[in-house]
């Protein structure tokens, strides 16, 4: 047996029946918000990742799935959808025109972690990124978005924690007396901390280590030394989520672990799931379409992880497999024809309609239809075929009506409205 790669996870129905759901109603708020779709490649040259998420990051230290393809050139499948959407922005000349340019995308990433609980070495992202605008109000707006796509989902218990990593005027200066705290206690922090200080120190916050983490309280946070610029931006992000009835904790220590966030930096948490988790991870990133080679354009985005939004939404509501609503028993082959016939006629008209052409026993049949939740069964045999009718049973009611079977309208009239859906979306 030939089993799928390690922390690969099939995804089955009726599971894929809540996905389909999550996707619809972020479809119609990104739309709302005049959000539009980018479809983009799961491979990119490896160069597109060191170079904006940062060589010294875990992503790109440990967990990029790398290849050489068959010339020697190095690949990597995306761990993460930013740099690629900046990629097809410079690429495509998308920063023409003053306006500020809005998409979205949906599609699996991959990271070569050690597979866990929840976790899987292919995972499923829900992307939003506004690229051309640095106005604190589009910053307001991403999280409104966010917020809505997660309400309109039903979730529940969620928390908002926010945070500004400032800009090139401020967090330089913030991380040379980082680097300075750590080079006083270097021998305090964890051996990750010890390398990955001296290049990265911003990194350490991320740090799970209590020695680390207590040597991080002998520093001010990087939110209290922000420059008049950074101050405002935030003031004004903090002050319209206030005006929106936005409940909001700040966490100076809330860094997100990629290199190119500046300013507004924010996480959607839960603990339903557990152990603290995020559910939904962002922040601007001003000046990375400049670094990738673009104009120097200001953006900001943010990341719905859809496993974890998958698992908070099953806690709450199962999803409604597609059931249908007429099934068709048929007996014997001349009468398979015309029940063939009737089925698609019905499912041309919008409607659920299965039967089975495996010449089974009527007893099969019924207990088909009674798994598959089917709620009318029409009974067609070489008797029904010669009177031109059949019964219809309703399998909830157990009671049964005749109808014509020379064509679908007695049988549609009888299917009535009853509409299906799945969450009745
Ligand atoms: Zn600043
Ligand atoms: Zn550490």
């Amino acid at each position: 047996m030939i089993k799928a790669v390690r922390g690969m996870k099939d995804l089955l129905p009726p599971e894929t029946a809540r996905w389909h759901h999550i996707e619809t109603i972020a479809r119609a708020v990104f739309r709302c918000y005049g959000f539009q779709e980018i479809r983009l490649p799961l491979l990119e040259r490896t160069e597109l990742f060191t170079r904006s998420i940062g060589v010294n990051t875990d992503i790109v230290e440990k967990e990029m799935y790398t290849f050489p393809d068959r010339h020697g050139e190095s690949l990597t499948l995306r761990p993460e959808a930013t740099a690629s959407v900046v990629r097809a922005f410079i690429e495509n000349r998308l920063d023409q025109g003053a306006e500020v340019k809005k998409y979205f995308t949906m599609g699996p990433m991959f990271r070569y972690e050690r597979p866990q609980k929840g976790r899987y070495r292919q995972f499923h992202q829900i992307n939003a990124e506004a690229l051309g605008g640095d106005a604190p109000e589009l910053d307001a707006e991403m999280i409104l978005l966010l917020l809505e796509i997660l309400e309109r989902l039903q979730i529940k218990n969620l928390e908002l924690v926010f945070n500004s990593l400032g800009c090139s005027q401020c967090r330089p200066a913030y991380l040379l007396e980082l680097t300075a705290l750590f080079a006083r206690g270097l021998r305090d922090l964890c051996d990750d901390c010890q390398r990955r200080s001296a290049v990265n120190p911003l990194r350490v916050f991320d740090c799970k280590s209590k020695t680390c983490q207590e040597l991080l309280h002998q520093v001010p946070a990087l939110s209290d030394q922000l420059c008049d610029d950074c101050q405002r931006h935030e003031q004004r992000v903090l002050e319209l989520l206030d005006r929106f009835g936005v409940p909001y904790r700040k966490n100076p220590r809330l860094v997100r672990g990629l290199d190119y966030y500046t300013r507004t930096a924010f996480e959607v948490i839960t603990t339903e799931l557990g152990a603290q988790d995020a559910v939904a991870g962002g922040g601007r990133y001003n000046g990375l379409i400049r670094e990738l080679g673009g104009p120097d354009h200001p953006a900001i985005g943010f990341a719905i992880g859809e496993e974890r939004l998958a698992a908070l939404l099953s806690q709450q509501q199962d999803p409604i497999p597609a059931r249908p609503l007429l099934f068709i028993a048929v007996l014997g082959r001349t009468a398979l024809d015309l029940a063939f016939d009737l089925v698609q006629a019905v499912r041309r008209q919008g409607y659920v309609a299965d039967m089975d052409f495996a010449d089974r026993s009527l007893k099969a049949q019924m207990t088909m239809a009674n798994r598959r939740g089917a709620s009318q069964v029409l009974i067609v045999g070489d008797k029904e075929l010669a009177a031109r009718q059949a019964p219809l049973k309703n399998m909830q009611s157990g009671q049964q009506q005749m109808v014509s079977i020379e064509g679908p309208s007695e049988i549609l009239a009888a299917l009535g409205s009853e509409t299906e859906g799945v969450y009745g979306v």
